[in-house]
């Protein structure tokens, strides 16, 4: 698949170019598999990559100027070194300049260059195009211009850049994972000190898959619901008097909920510092090779997201219900919320059942359909 697709992205760049690329970068979406609005808490993620990626056939030019195409909308975007700042490029093209303007603002000299981008992370639906987008982008330019970025560097940088120049809020969790997964595992990240383990998650020897189901909610107050949880989550912390509420142990949550008075405050508490602890949890289970223990806490992180962190929606809360009913083992939304898509563990050969049960419980509220495939731990960015 990965020549096929290769092959697709350098002729496209021939084709909208006139010229030859000098390489392909790729980098993929993701999935959580738990540890849902912690990285932003300082707090622990577990992140797998998924087989869908953003590719970016690229080639260098002389100059300080960059057009990028993307076949997505068979719009080109070029811009220079006049707008990098932040707002300077508009639409889609701005997650492109800001990876531009990220590694300038880190002392980079980001070379310029000619980009062709194919995608089939679908957009919008909480699997991280986004990262994706910018992970492939980052890869092409650092290597185009013999740039020596540690990895550990890279996904901090392609951050800032979606924070500053996009202006989305987001955490450091989706650009790690594009950037650092690795094939067969999932990436237990340390959003504090950044330290990062790779943790076998071996499906298919277990006899499980990980079934996604795009809810196809409509995604609305996204943005603003997100800077809500995320400015919950500071005040807390600071009436705590502590850091960030990853400094809350899961032994001192009962007393650090006695000394907050808002209701809102206290669940929003409980969810992240009960979170943390699902992930470590999620870890030493998937350590010792017990892949299907980790459906009831997947069901409890679930649970919290719906009733304490408040970021679910009814098509989400449905495919979880209709997914465990079905048989999964342990359901939960992934992502940031407000839509997006449910991950169920279930036995491989039920993978199907459990399918047509949410496809049936959705048709039964007249829910937009949703879109559903089997998830494999993919292999983070890298160049082609
Ligand atoms: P998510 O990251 O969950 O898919 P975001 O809203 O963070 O959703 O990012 C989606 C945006 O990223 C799109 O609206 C578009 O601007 C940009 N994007 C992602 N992939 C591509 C692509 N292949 N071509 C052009 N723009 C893209
Ligand atoms: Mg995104």
């Amino acid at each position: 698949m990965s020549e096929l697709a290769n092959e697709s992205s350098a002729q496209r760049f021939e084709s909208v170019f006139s010229g030859t690329a000098e390489g392909t970068w790729v980098a993929p979406g993701r999935v959580n598999l738990i540890g849902e609005h912690t990285d932003y808490n300082d707090g622990f993620v577990l992140p797998f990559a998924i087989p869908q990626r953003t590719e970016v056939a690229a080639a260098r030019l002389p100059e300080h100027s960059w057009e990028a195409w993307s076949a997505l909308n068979g719009e080109t975007v070029r811009f220079t070194e006049d707008d990098l700042t932040p707002g300077g490029v508009p639409g889609w093209g701005a997650y492109v300049a800001s990876v531009v303007w990220a590694l300038r603002e880190r002392g980079y000299d980001a070379p310029g260059a000619r980009l062709a981008i194919t995608s089939d992370v679908p957009l919008g639906a909480g699997l991280s195009s986004s990262a994706s987008l910018e992970s492939a982008v980052l890869g092409a330019l650092v290597d185009l211009g013999r740039l020596d970025v540690p990895v550990e560097e890279r996904p901090a940088i392609a951050q800032l850049g979606e924070n500053k120049y996009v202006g989305m809020p987001s955490g450091i969790l989706d650009q790690s994972a594009s950037i650092r997964c690795r094939e067969g595992h999932a990436l237990f990240l340390d959003c504090r000190s950044l330290a990062v383990e790779h943790i076998p998650f071996d499906l298919a020897s277990a006899g499980l898959a990980i079934l996604v189901i795009n809810s196809n909610a409509p995604h609305q107050l996204v943005d603003g619901e997100y800077a809500a949880r995320r400015a919950s989550c500071e005040a807390a912390a600071a009436a705590l008097g502590v850091p960030a509420l990853r400094d809350v142990s899961l032994d001192g949550l009962d007393d650090a909920l006695a000394r907050l008075d808002d209701d809102v405050l206290r669940r929003r508490t409980r969810h992240i510092v009960t979170e943390n602890d699902r992930v470590l949890r999620t870890v030493e289970l998937l350590r010792a090779g017990d892949v299907r223990g980790i459906g009831p806490l997947m069901t409890a992180s679930h649970a919290s997201m719906r009733d304490d962190f408040e970021i679910t929606v009814e098509q989400v809360d449905l495919a979880v219900s209709a997914a465990l009913e079905a048989g999964a083992f342990g359901a939960r939304m992934t992502g940031g919320g407000f839509g997006g898509c449910v991950l169920a563990l279930v036995e491989t050969s039920a993978a199907d059942e459990v399918r047509s049960a949410v496809e049936k419980a959705y048709a039964a509220r007249a829910f937009t359909p949703p879109a559903t495939f089997v998830a494999t731990a993919a292999p983070g960015a890298h160049r082609l």
